[in-house]
């Protein structure tokens, strides 16, 4: 691969292996593969990772895959997983150790914070708090146990921007892993690895597949962290099929084009709701509105397809706007070449008790709009109906 290839040549081309002269990555839809003496030496030098075995330890697909996601970000290595909560507790429980620390924030997807509060502390892993926006508060958390500290870099579902520069510098200087989920953002408007992070999570479920069919996690960065996030996820068992690589690798290929699309659909439909009569407000970091408006200028190359916004009349009102749509679908997920719409209340924050909602700022009628590749006007004239 050349270093100079922009986003979109690396979504198209990067990972490709041309075996047998194919020019895309051939289906190795196969569970395991006939041992050889190199398979049997890298077993015995306990290096099982570069020769392939079985496909829980790696096989031609995930390594693709895994690579295409990796070059995105601009990272050394990458590991693909049968989800984004394989990938993120596998990653959690490679780096975390008995009596350590993580470092974290309530603004996260619901299911990564079920994970951090019920599974970890049961481990003898302490949790800590605090706000990903302030720097100088994420400072005065890390403890001398700290070891890691996870933030999204857009977070769902209110869209708060990790301020990654101060926050990447603040983690080096004490010698702290900083894991960042960047699922919201891509690679295509964001890499948090050029900002101070070390490791890159995804919810490959989401924009990077696109297509809303299939379910798949990645984690990128520095081999030797990888290296032992591998053995951990080979014990837990958390790898990705090779169909769900090869429609994965597919549906990257355009990636770039349709984060362009949603970056632009975004922006016009966040516009026009903003000033819609029925809304109370629009949380979108390309808006003037936006409260962190000079770190999305500096970190971000596109504002994305994720729209937050509160309808005027609580969560009744709310329900019966999704109800009212018909080419956005009331749906969970997001990231997808389709819109989808939700309400975090009851779907992806349903955990959160009421109090932690309100601390959050997710308060009633907050409705999370994933905006799809569709025609803008189609989709403004969805909204506009459904509102009335
Ligand atoms: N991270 C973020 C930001 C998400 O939105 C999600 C799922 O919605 C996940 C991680 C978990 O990913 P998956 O559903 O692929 O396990």
């Amino acid at each position: 691969m050349d270093n100079s290839w922009g986003l979109s040549t690396i979504s198209v081309h990067s990972g490709e292996k041309n075996y047998q002269g194919s020019l895309t990555t051939p289906l190795f839809q196969t569970s395991t593969y006939l041992l050889s003496p190199t398979a049997y030496q890298a077993i015995e030098e306990g290096r099982p990772r570069e020769e392939y075995v079985y496909t829980r330890w790696g096989n031609q697909n995930q390594l693709s895959v895994a690579e295409k996601v990796a070059r995105l970000e601009g990272a050394e290595d990458g590991l693909v997983f049968s989800s984004g909560m394989a990938a993120i507790s596998s990653l959690l429980l490679a780096l975390l150790r008995r009596g350590d620390h993580l470092l974290t924030t309530k603004d996260l997807y619901g299911g990564t914070y079920s994970f951090i509060t019920e599974e970890l502390p049961q481990r003898g892993i302490e949790i800590g708090f605090t706000d990903q926006t302030d720097p100088q508060r994420v400072e005065e958390a890390i403890k001398p146990n700290t070891r890691v500290i996870l933030f999204e870099s857009v977070s769902n579902p209110l869209l708060k921007l990790t301020s990654l520069p101060e926050v990447g510098q603040v983690a080096k200087r004490k010698g702290i892993s900083l894991v960042v989920d960047n699922t919201f953002s891509t690679p295509i408007n964001l890499r948090p690895l050029e900002w101070g992070a070390d490791i890159v999570l995804h919810s490959c479920t989401k924009y990077l597949n696109g297509h809303s069919d299939l379910v798949a996690g990645a984690l990128v960065g520095k081999g030797e962290i990888l290296n032992e996030v591998w053995k951990v996820m080979v014990r837990l068992g958390g790898c990705l099929d090779p169909h769900a690589c090869f429609l994965l690798e597919r549906g990257m290929k355009t990636l770039a084009l349709r984060v362009e699309r949603q970056n632009q659909s975004g922006l016009g439909v966040a516009k026009f709701l903003e000033g819609h009569s029925a809304v109370e407000k629009v949380i979108y970091p390309g808006l003037s509105s936006y409260p962190q408006r000079r770190l999305a200028d500096r970190l971000l190359s596109g504002f994305g397809g994720m729209v937050t916004f509160q309808v005027k009349g609580g969560d009744e009102a709310a329900l019966k706007v999704m109800s009212k749509l018909r080419i956005i679908k009331e749906a969970t997920s997001l990231g997808g070449v389709e819109s989808l719409i939700s309400m975090p209340t009851n779907t992806s924050h349903h955990l959160l008790s009421s109090e932690e909602k309100a601390e959050l700022g997710i308060d009633p009628g907050f409705l999370r709009l994933s905006v799809g590749i569709e025609d803008l006007d189609d989709l403004i004239g969805d909204l506009n109906s459904a509102l009335r």
